[in-house]
């Protein structure tokens, strides 16, 4: 039975001072200036032809690292050099590559106060959530290595005499990975390790602004045994590179998360067939989400107010499942607004690095205007419930209510991907539902009640890739929870779910007559 890496309890005094002590070395380095990502093919380390200056989201005046960008002749190269050591990679039996993840898991575990720093520090990360992201990651390949196992044996199907049948799983070929900044370790990890697992070769290229922290998953890698020539590192520009990879013919597949309208472009160019392409390109898109929790009538306050705030607030609400729709019902409304006022107010604002911290910074400068825009928007058409106060040390959003949203609004429809809430009543239960399901996303969803009978309409009736009961949105765990939604909030299996792998796979079948006549012995 898989078993999750266990969560660190900062109650004990032994994991604060691991953590802190983490944050002081990674400041030393970040003092000396040591930190660079740079493309890495067939092993050998490039110089990218521009250095991307990355900046502590959480204090604005501090330099964490560069990037040194990929350019498109070096990916060409990347592309080629994968396409070249796909035979052997895709040879290698499968057991050595699940032994390799289970390596990697180890590392990331003996490493595992090192990457939640540089995951605080990069993203902006506070300590918890980023202490989950490692677990996470753990959990990716421990799992995937799992999956492999079971995956990979031939299976004999039927029994008819005379006549035996296999079926098995092959790797598809050379994937590119496109990974988003609000998971720079954990999701880089389970995408590109499942397409490695798998037996393909994969191009990792990372988010523009968490480059460093895909740089440290690629080192563990490489160090737990991936070889060089399996795996590309192609830190870069999503438009630039990541775009010219997607329309490339050297690809068999994507493998993507991020935004709905960037995911959509994929699917398109890469739909659009070259004449020397080898396959046609499978996407695998996991989008964004504009998730709802409903509270029914019946509902425990302290439970709902609780998980609403941590769905909505925690890492800033830049989690594609955290929740930015609250859905009262009925005569429960104007209590649950007054309590969530009051709660929202205690929300810790301040620099993830800080222990207490709940609300960071957003993760750039450019985000943040973004999102105090949309806010400013939205309070000239509807009405503010509660909004926060923030530093101006770095790009901090405020924590943001608004109540009686029109659902027809732009800040009930569209994902703004911040600390931002909007709420509105429904009559009943019934409508709470419609309202809910009146999204063209489909990621997650929760509801609120002690109702036997309204949560087994919500199980039936609730249409998200993960729905939670009396609990909150986010934190969904590998193989507990396979996370991921439909809709315009993607295509493809879940991550950390066992239809997963199959994805990066093409089944074959054999079929052989066995009433042959003896062997030929020359042959
Ligand atoms: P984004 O779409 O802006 O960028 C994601 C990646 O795509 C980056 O690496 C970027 O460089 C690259 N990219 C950008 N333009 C490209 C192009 N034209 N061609 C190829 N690649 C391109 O998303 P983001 O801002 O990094 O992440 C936030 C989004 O991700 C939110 O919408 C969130 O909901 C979503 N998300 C979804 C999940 C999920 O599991 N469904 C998980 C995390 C994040």
């Amino acid at each position: 039975m898989f078993k999750n890496e266990a969560l660190l309890d900062f109650g004990i005094a032994q994991n604060r001072e691991n953590t802190q002590k983490a944050l002081n070395e990674l400041d030393t380095k970040i003092k000396s200036a040591t930190l660079i990502a740079h493309p890495i093919v067939a092993g050998k380390t490039l110089k990218g032809e521009e250095i991307y200056q990355r900046f502590d989201p959480c204090n604005k005046e501090v330099l964490l690292g560069q990037t040194s960008f990929a350019s498109i002749s070096q990916t060409e190269q990347a592309l080629d050099a994968l396409t070249l050591a796909f035979p052997k990679w895709s040879n290698t039996p499968y057991t050595e590559r699940a032994a390799i993840l289970k390596r990697a898991a180890a590392i990331m575990q003996q490493r595992k106060f090192e990457i939640s720093a540089l995951i605080t520090r990069e993203a902006g990360k506070p300590w918890a959530e980023a202490d989950g992201e490692t677990a996470e990651a753990i959990d990716f390949c421990s799992y995937y290595a799992d999956e492999i196992l079971r995956l990979g044996p031939t299976q004999k199907m039927g029994s008819a005499p005379g006549e035996e049948n296999t079926y098995f799983y092959q790797a598809r070929g050379v994937g590119v990975v496109i990974s988003p900044w609000n998971f720079p370790f954990a999701i880089s990890c389970g995408m590109t390790v499942a397409g490695l697992v798998t037996g393909n070769t994969v191009a990792l290229k990372p988010s523009e602004q968490t480059s460093l922290c895909a740089a440290l998953l690629v080192e563990i890698l490489y160090q737990a045994g991936i070889p060089k020539e399996a795996l590309a590192f192609l830190p870069g520009k999503g438009e630039l590179i990541g775009a010219h990879m997607v329309a490339s013919p050297k690809v068999d597949f994507i493998c993507f998360t991020g935004s709905k309208g960037v995911g959509l472009e994929i699917i398109h160019k890469a739909s659009k067939v070259i004449p020397t392409q080898r396959n046609v390109k499978r996407v695998v898109a996991e989008m964004g989400g504009k998730n709802a929790i409903i509270i029914d009538e019946d509902a425990d306050p302290d439970e709902a107010i609780k998980g609403v705030l941590a769905s909505t607030f925690g890492y800033a609400g830049q989690k594609c499942s955290a929740c930015s729709r609250l859905i009262i019902v009925g005569a429960l409304y104007e209590q649950i607004l007054a309590r969530l006022k009051h709660a929202a107010a205690d929300i810790i604002v301040g620099a993830a690095c800080e222990s207490a911290s709940f609300l960071p910074a957003v993760i750039d400068q450019e985000t943040q205007e973004r999102l105090l825009k949309s806010i400013l928007e939205a309070e000239k058409e509807s009405t503010l419930l509660f909004k926060g106060q923030v530093p101006n040390s770095g790009y901090f959003v405020p924590a943001t209510i608004f109540r009686d949203v029109k659902t027809s609004s732009k800040l009930w429809r569209e994902e703004l991907f911040g600390p931002v809430l909007a709420c509105t009543k429904a009559a009943d239960f019934t409508e709470a539902l419609e309202l809910a399901n009146d999204s063209e996303y489909a990621l997650t969803g929760g509801v609120y009640s002690r109702s036997p009978k309204n949560l087994d309409r919500a199980r039936l009736e609730f249409k998200v890739g993960n729905l939670y009961i009396n609990r909150k949105i986010t934190g969904a765990l590998v193989y507990r929870q396979p996370f991921g939604g439909f809709k315009m909030s993607g295509i493809g299996s879940k991550a950390g779910g066992p239809d997963y792998l199959i994805q990066f796979m093409e089944p074959r079948t054999i079929s052989e007559n066995t009433m042959r006549r003896g062997f030929a012995p020359e042959n």
